[in-house]
């Protein structure tokens, strides 16, 4: 496996630590000392050895001259045992992983922590498939015949993730990639870096423990080029894409014109529909934490309130007071619950919605600022904000990674679906609701059209066990628990 090093310069190197890193080395440089990341000349490409140095280089291909993958032949089981000791790895870096979740993608410390702990989750679910993986025997209508179906691994899985969950979304695939039997090679966002280099060092350690080859679980760092190159290279017999619609597009096409399988994990635009029977301060809480947390940018975020006529007055009048006990600030303050953007950019399409949603006759009911004062002057930290909109307008048929959440009303449960089901983005959904015939309309073929349609539970979220993912524009892929590992697998009919 990667036997033969790439020749050619690569790209994907980090001769050093990002600014945003370097600013707070010194003051947690414990988090730093632990997980093995220095201050300078970290490599950013792992291919079995460490290497690259240099600035980062443009339209080089990575995957070049690399023999990407044999499979290595183990009986399943112990695989399983290899993804036990990958799990307690973590377990034990449980804290700083978290925190380093936290510094580089600006995420609360709680999320942090909890996003390495679904990663720990899907290694002991992949952990029990490991003894579960079963195919079939089918009847055969020949005498004296069965026929049986086997699941093979098919090689390499590529894993090109967002920056918004810079571990769990590598962790989803690359427990069920291993327990399959594939290698496993990860392209993270350009702006995460340094929990893609502390994961795959964590790795390593455990591959060569087991006397495996640590290229089993390969790293390059980079940005569009390299993923570019990930994406058209045949020797990616699986490409696991995670990001927005718009790139998500392009990969699919590609990897499609190469008969390659895609598994695309894209942009969401998901909705609560509050029904005028439910209970509305379970659902006020709900709300919340499913429009704010992550400061808007999760998958899953809550951007749409699809709110009965009803009982729209006493819920926003809750929400509202509840948006205003929201703290704003750093990710690793206590009591935070909104961390900073991830980017200035995000800034500006946090600015540019809001002025969209009055152009088009919408109100802003609470929120709106970008706060710039004090200890906010360097970051990228808004007010989460509450609109007023009307179903109709284009600012809300588009996923825009914010916390803002625009509300609007409706008068029976069929046009609350038909608003619902009405953009192109068909990830999460919920609804709040006593009332078991609406539960049952909702989930049913008249009701939501999305991957994941819970009930009285917000949208944001996922529990390892379910399969995750939407339809629609949100690409149709499918990860994690149910019978997602089939994706890695080349079926065989005997
Ligand atoms: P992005 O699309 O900008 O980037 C995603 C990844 O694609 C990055 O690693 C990037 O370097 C790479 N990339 C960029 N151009 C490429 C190209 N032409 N070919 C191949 N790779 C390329 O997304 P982002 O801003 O990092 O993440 C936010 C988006 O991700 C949101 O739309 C969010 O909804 C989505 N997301 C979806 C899920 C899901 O499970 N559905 C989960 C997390 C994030």
């Amino acid at each position: 496996l990667l036997s033969q090093r790439p020749r050619v310069a690569r790209s994907g190197v980090l001769g050093r630590i990002s600014a945003r890193c370097l600013s707070t080395f010194d003051k947690h440089h414990d988090v730093f000392e632990t997980l093995g990341i220095q201050k300078t000349n970290n490599k950013g490409v792992f291919d079995g050895e460490w290497s690259g140095s240099g600035p980062i280089v443009p339209s080089i291909n990575p995957v070049n001259n690399q023999v990407i993958a044999e499979v290595v032949t183990m009986p399943i089981p112990k695989r399983g045992h290899v993804l036990l000791a990958m799990r307690d790895a973590l377990v034990k870096n449980l804290q700083p992983l978290g925190k380093l979740v936290a510094l580089e993608m600006g995420k609360i410390l709680p999320e942090g922590v909890g996003e390495v702990q679904e990663y720990i989750d899907i290694l002991e679910y992949a952990l029990g498939l490991s003894r579960m993986m079963q195919g079939a025997i089918i009847p055969s209508e020949r005498p004296g015949h069965i026929m049986l179906e086997t699941w093979n691994p098919l090689g390499t899985v590529g894993v090109i993730s967002a920056f918004n969950f810079p571990v769990a979304v590598y962790g989803w695939n690359s427990a069920l990639a291993l327990v399959t039997g594939n290698g496993v090679l990860w392209k993270p966002s350009p702006t995460t870096p340094l929990c893609a280099l502390a994961i795959t060092r964590i790795l390593e350690q455990t591959l060569r423990q087991h006397n495996l080859p640590p290229a089993l679980c390969s790293l390059v760092t980079g940005g569009t080029d390299v993923g570019v190159s990930l994406t058209a290279d045949k020797r990616t017999h699986v490409l696991s894409f995670t990001g927005s619609t718009q790139v998500g597009r392009e990969v699919g096409k590609v990897v499609q014109g190469r008969f390659g399988k895609s598994i695309l994990e894209l942009g969401g635009n998901n909705a609560i529909v509050v029904m005028d029977d439910c209970d509305i301060d379970l659902a006020a809480r709900a709300i919340l934490f499913a429009a704010v947390g992550t400061a808007g940018q999760r998958c899953t975020t809550t951007r749409r309130l699809i709110v009965h006529e009803s009982v729209y007055d006493s819920l926003i009048e809750r929400l509202i007071k509840a948006y205003g006990q929201v703290k704003v600030g750093d990710p690793l303050d206590d009591g935070v619950l909104c961390g900073p953007l991830h980017t200035e950019a995000a800034v500006s399409t946090y600015k540019q919605v809001l002025d969209s949603v009055i152009k088009q006759g919408g109100e802003v009911l609470c929120g709106g600022q970008v706060l710039t004062e004090g200890e906010f002057e360097h970051g990228n930290f808004v007010v989460p904000t509450l609109t007023k909109v009307r179903p109709d307008m284009d600012i809300i048929k588009n996923e825009a990674f914010v916390p803002i959440l625009h509300t609007m009303t409706f008068k029976t449960l069929d046009e609350a679906i038909a608003i619902n089901n009405g953009v192109a983005q068909g990830l999460s959904s919920s609804i709040f609701t006593t009332n078991p015939a609406n539960m049952f309309k909702w989930i049913g073929p008249k009701g939501s059209d999305c991957g994941i349609i819970n009930v009285n539970i917000p949208t944001n979220g996922a529990e390892i066990g379910g399969a995750f993912g939407g339809e629609k524009e949100t690409g149709g892929g499918r990860e994690s628990g149910s019978d997602s590992w089939k994706q890695y697998c080349r079926r065989g009919t005997w």
